[in-house]
């Protein structure tokens, strides 16, 4: 049986926590930031923006999984998203 791997500190690190801040109305509807989040905490709403585009949303079963990596607000070719620290 091969074991998992774990860090040996793992009990004394403390993995951050953030909470995505979109703009929906500067999104363009790339799916970027869905794309490369490693937590798949984003999808896209239903809903439309004044362009016309779905926008990244948190579906509230996703709320409070963000590890703040903020791969998303550096993909984002629109600065239309950015992420709150939670800690
Ligand atoms: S900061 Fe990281 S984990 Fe949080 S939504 Fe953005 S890409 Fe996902
Ligand atoms: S990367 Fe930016 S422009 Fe693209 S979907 Fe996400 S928020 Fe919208």
């Amino acid at each position: 049986m091969i074991k998992k791997r774990m860090l040996l500190n793992l009990d004394k690190l403390k993995i951050p926590k953030g909470k995505p801040i979109v703009f929906a109305e500067r999104c363009k509807g790339c799916g970027l930031c869905i794309e490369y989040c490693p937590k798949q905490v984003l999808s896209f709403s239903d809903d439309y923006n004044e362009k016309g585009y779905h926008y990244p949303v948190i579906p509230p079963e996703k709320e409070g999984e963000c590890i703040r990596c903020g791969f998303c607000r550096q993909v984002c070719p629109d600065f239309a998203i950015y992420v709150e620290d939670e800690n």
